[in-house]
């Protein structure tokens, strides 16, 4: 049997406390949130902080609410709140459908978004999502609060900018008038981590002119989780399935996957760009009020 190696454990009151806690044991120490990545890792011992910091009491930074022009998640909402959320529904059903596909009702029900983005898995779903969407972090310090674009919050795999006395407290998310949104993800087994994945956001004039676009791509080496010179083709120009197609063709042109367990690079980015294209569709029945 696996076991990590020995740790001091402290639970946390507040966000406060938790950022004095950080401060107080340095570098070594970690928050644990749903514990579903960072556990594993200290088992096989990839990972051996010297303190682990529970926010699980954190109850303040569980929440989903409309906040001004914003969609506003706290980092401690668990993926079976964003799979059941109505107000996810409504603006982003992109979450719904991701969060469908992600693991089993376990790990679901404990795993948070906080600590999925946070993990920065190089074929983790919700970083796709937060990417396309253009989501903003929102990070505290005792110093302060910060805000970074979530396609600059992962510098490289499992690295982001959040720093050791911080802890990732909210994702913002605009609202968008005429907005669709999808997420399409093909993996080996019910409930694996992605073979690939891409997901999207459109917005459209009266006329059919896209206004906004957002795509985003996990699992298969897109920089930052997205696609921007997919998105340029689309942008200001009319949509039709040609302009659909010639913009999935440019997001599997800037995937760089690797060949592995999960299969090999050339099919990673076939997929790249069939499941852009999906999204796409269907984010565009929906931006047109046509479909769930
Ligand atoms: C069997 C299994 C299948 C899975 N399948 C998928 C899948 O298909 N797709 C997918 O995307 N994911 C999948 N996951 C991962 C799952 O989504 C995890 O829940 C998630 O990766 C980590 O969330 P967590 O809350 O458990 O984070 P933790 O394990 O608690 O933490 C992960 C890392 O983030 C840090 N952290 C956590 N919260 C914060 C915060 N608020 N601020 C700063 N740092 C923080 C921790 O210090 C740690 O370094 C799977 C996991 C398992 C076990």
């Amino acid at each position: 049997m696996q076991t990590p190696a020995p740790f001091e454990y402290e639970r946390a009151t507040s966000v406060d406390n938790a950022l004095a806690l950080l401060e107080r044991h340095g570098p070594e120490a970690r928050v644990v949130a749903g514990g579903h990545s960072l556990l594993p890792m200290m088992k096989l011992r990839l990972a051996g902080p010297e303190v682990l910091i529970d926010i699980n009491d954190l109850a303040d930074l569980d929440y989903i609410r409309v906040d001004g022009d914003d969609i506003a998640i706290g980092a401690m909402t668990r993926h079976a709140a964003l799979l059941s959320s109505p107000v996810l529904a409504e603006h982003y059903p992109i979450f719904r459908d991701a969060e469908r596909v992600i693991a089993d009702p376990v790990v679901r029900n404990r795993g948070t978004f906080g600590g999925s983005v946070c993990q920065a898995d190089p074929s983790e779903d919700l970083s796709a999502v937060t990417s396309a969407l253009g989501a903003t972090m929102v990070i505290r310090s005792t110093e302060g609060v910060r805000t970074v674009s979530a396609r600059e919050f992962h510098t490289g795999p499992y690295e982001t900018v959040v720093g050791p006395a911080e802890i990732l407290v909210e994702i913002r998310v605009p609202i968008r008038p005429a907005c669709g949104s999808a997420y399409e993800k093909v993996d080996r087994r019910a409930g694996d981590w992605a073979v690939a994945a891409g997901g999207c956001f459109l917005t459209l004039d009266t006329g059919g002119t896209v206004t906004d676009v957002g795509i985003g791509l996990t699992a298969v080496g897109a920089p930052h989780f997205c696609a921007p010179e997919a998105e340029a083709a689309l942008r200001g120009h009319p949509i039709s399935d040609e302009a659909i197609v010639a913009a999935a063709a440019k997001a599997a042109a800037a995937t760089n996957p690797a060949t592995d367990q999960r299969g090999p690079a050339d099919y990673k980015r076939h997929l790249a760009g069939e499941l852009t294209k999906r999204a796409l569709r269907r984010a565009l029945v929906r931006a047109r009020g046509e479909g769930a």
